[in-house]
């Protein structure tokens, strides 16, 4: 893993983050939503340990889509950018977007949910990752 804090942010820069511990878990997610609102057939995305992100510019850009139930899904209004999901329920448990991160972070996906919901156009890959 590289060194902490890792950094990112959106395509157009206006919003930037720090995640300060390490995740919790990496994964892909098949599932439908993902495709939809990442328009790719699944999502990578790490699994924060509460209380270690924190926005360091653009908060005002930050939107929020909050589907009647699930995450709420959260975005850059000026770009569109995907960033991350938060539990409706508790702030604190939240997933960041894998590619929104800057650099390499050193996160290894290791496991793919929702796969019976895997894109006909992508086969899931057989790479040998735990199957949800
Ligand atoms: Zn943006
Ligand atoms: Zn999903």
């Amino acid at each position: 893993m590289a060194e902490l804090p890792f950094t990112g942010g959106c395509l157009c820069g206006g919003v930037r983050y720090e995640v300060t511990a390490p995740p919790l878990s990496v994964g892909y997610c098949h599932c439908t939503r993902c495709q939809r609102r990442t328009g790719t057939a699944a999502s990578a995305q790490a699994r924060l340990a509460p209380g270690s992100f924190r926005i360091v510019q653009g908060e005002e850009l930050v939107r929020t889509y909050a589907p009647p139930d699930g995450f709420h899904k959260c975005f850059c209004s000026s770009c569109g950018s995907a960033l991350w999901s938060k539990d409706p329920e508790n702030d604190a448990v939240m997933s960041v977007r894998l590619g929104t991160f800057d650099g390499d972070p050193g996160l290894r996906p290791t496991f793919r949910a929702f796969v019976a919901y895997a894109a006909a156009w992508e086969p899931v890959p057989d790479d040998g990752l735990e199957r949800r």
